[in-house]
């Protein structure tokens, strides 16, 4: 008897409850069956691989401009990447114009995406000071789908305490969640003018411009602005402990307070600036990378629950384009890409090095993502979700280079890195994205997700 489209047979279910040996049946795009012997029009034997929820990505830039450069990933290439890596729904982020309404600018970047992309996503509504008269507007937005909101404490769209404090008020009454780049500007600015006087002026003076002290000083500063608004929080790209430790400590009195790091942050270190030439540049990002010692904390904050998120902060630039700058590293450029690798660096450096369990490695890639994020049907192998799906081989051998992977752009951080496990099939809502490790999508595939927060 044929039940369903699709059933992925004879796998291990992972979730972030545990492990399973049952049959997934597909039907009318959504995860219809969970159990042994089921039968589909379309049968796919996943003996000896695992199969998770496709995973979710909540912090991408693509087709972003920054300045007079865009990020080099379209909604195409970048989601299309995002598929092969396993990633079957991101969140990206539009940014009003000083005149324009932010429901305006909403549903401009929604038609951009609209096109080009092939798996599914949502946006974070940035607000800048541009934003604060508009404050009104937040439930209309929330009501659009779009109920995570982002502030920068850094660049020069970075809001003040009194503005963060007025945002926050404003989302906590429409039932949404702040989201904060948490640095101490003034500081950083101080330290990259003193560097560059006395002639520091390398890559490696970027890290020792932006101390973890001060991310750490800057991220309790939020949490305690959360707590007088009495709204949750989470917090971006967390890259050192100084920020665990007031997250932690937050936690320990009750705060809902949520934050996430990145796979540069776990598993690349500072050294990286003192490469000769371009290849010092590349790894510019803000947090920047840190120390050696400052990474294993961060898989311990994982797997204990102090972090909750693996996203990515994909923010590819050209080479080209880092090397332009490095006469001063204040003006390279920052941003590192791996929409495409994330999933499988957490298994191989996460599960395969006894980081973290299966289920951890599922729970911060696919289910706290979605859930934290207001994805209701993604995230999580259940009768009802979304058949967003990946059948993972976890004994794949996957050398990452520029020609491995898809991203568009001509470099990686993550160049040589021997993993262990790739996805093999990738299917969003019971479509084929991606099957035996070849790209088999549509450009316009993906469809916008309104996000609804389980508080609202
Ligand atoms: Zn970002």
């Amino acid at each position: 008897m044929v039940d369903y489209d699709l059933v992925l047979k004879n796998g291990t279910i992972v979730t972030a409850a545990g492990t399973d040996a049952a049959d997934v049946g597909v039907r009318g795009g959504e995860i219809a069956g969970i159990a042994p012997h089921l039968h589909g029009a379309q049968e796919i034997d996943c003996q000896g691989l695992l199969i998770t929820p496709g995973a979710v990505d909540v912090h991408v830039h693509l087709q972003y401009p920054i300045g007079s450069l865009t990020t080099t990933d379209d909604f195409f290439t970048g989601t299309r990447a995002a598929a092969l890596g396993g990633t079957t729904a991101v969140i990206d982020f539009v940014e009003a114009q000083p005149q324009q309404s932010l429901l305006d600018a909403l549903a401009q970047r929604q038609a951009l995406a609209a096109e080009r992309a092939i798996i599914d996503y949502g946006f974070h509504m940035t607000i800048t000071p541009h934003d604060i008269p508009k404050l009104a507007q937040v439930a209309d937005v929330v009501a659009a789908g779009c109920p995570s909101f982002k502030h920068y404490m850094a660049y020069s769209f970075r809001l003040h305490d009194g503005q963060l404090l007025q945002s926050f008020q404003a989302i906590r009454r429409a039932g949404g969640l702040p989201i904060v780049h948490a640095e101490n500007w003034d500081v950083i600015q101080t330290l990259v003018q003193q560097n560059l006087a006395i002639g520091r002026s390398d890559p490696r003076w970027h890290p020792r411009s932006r101390p973890a002290l001060m991310e750490g000083e800057a991220a309790g500063r939020v949490i305690n602005l959360a707590a007088l608004a009495e709204t949750p929080l989470y917090i971006f790209h967390v890259s050192c402990q100084a920020v665990v430790e007031r997250i932690a400590a937050a936690r320990a009195g009750g705060q809902p307070v949520f934050a996430e790091t990145c796979p540069q942050y776990l598993l690349l270190d500072d050294s990286l600036f003192d490469r000769p030439e371009a290849a010092g540049a590349l790894p510019v990002c803000a947090p920047p990378l840190r120390p050696l010692g400052e990474q294993e904390p961060l898989w311990m904050a994982l797997a204990r629950g102090d972090l909750h998120v693996i996203s990515t902060d994909h923010c590819p630039f050209w080479l080209a384009d880092k090397a332009a700058a490095l006469g001063d590293f204040s003006r390279i450029p920052g941003g590192l890409p791996s929409i495409e690798s994330r999933f499988a660096l957490a298994y191989t450096f996460g599960v395969g090095a006894g980081r973290l369990s299966l289920s951890q490695w599922v729970d911060c890639c696919c289910t706290m993502p979605a859930q934290l994020m207001g994805f209701t049907k993604k995230g999580q192998i259940a009768v009802g979700y979304d058949a967003d799906l990946v059948v993972f081989d976890p004994r794949q051998p996957v050398t990452l280079s520029t020609k491995t992977l898809h991203e568009n752009v001509d470099w990686t951080p993550y160049d040589g890195f021997q993993l262990t496990g790739w996805p093999r099939h990738t299917l969003s809502r019971g479509q084929w994205l991606v099957r035996d490790g070849q790209f088999v999508g549509q450009p316009g595939q993906g469809r916008f997700v309104a996000r609804r927060l389980a508080t609202t």
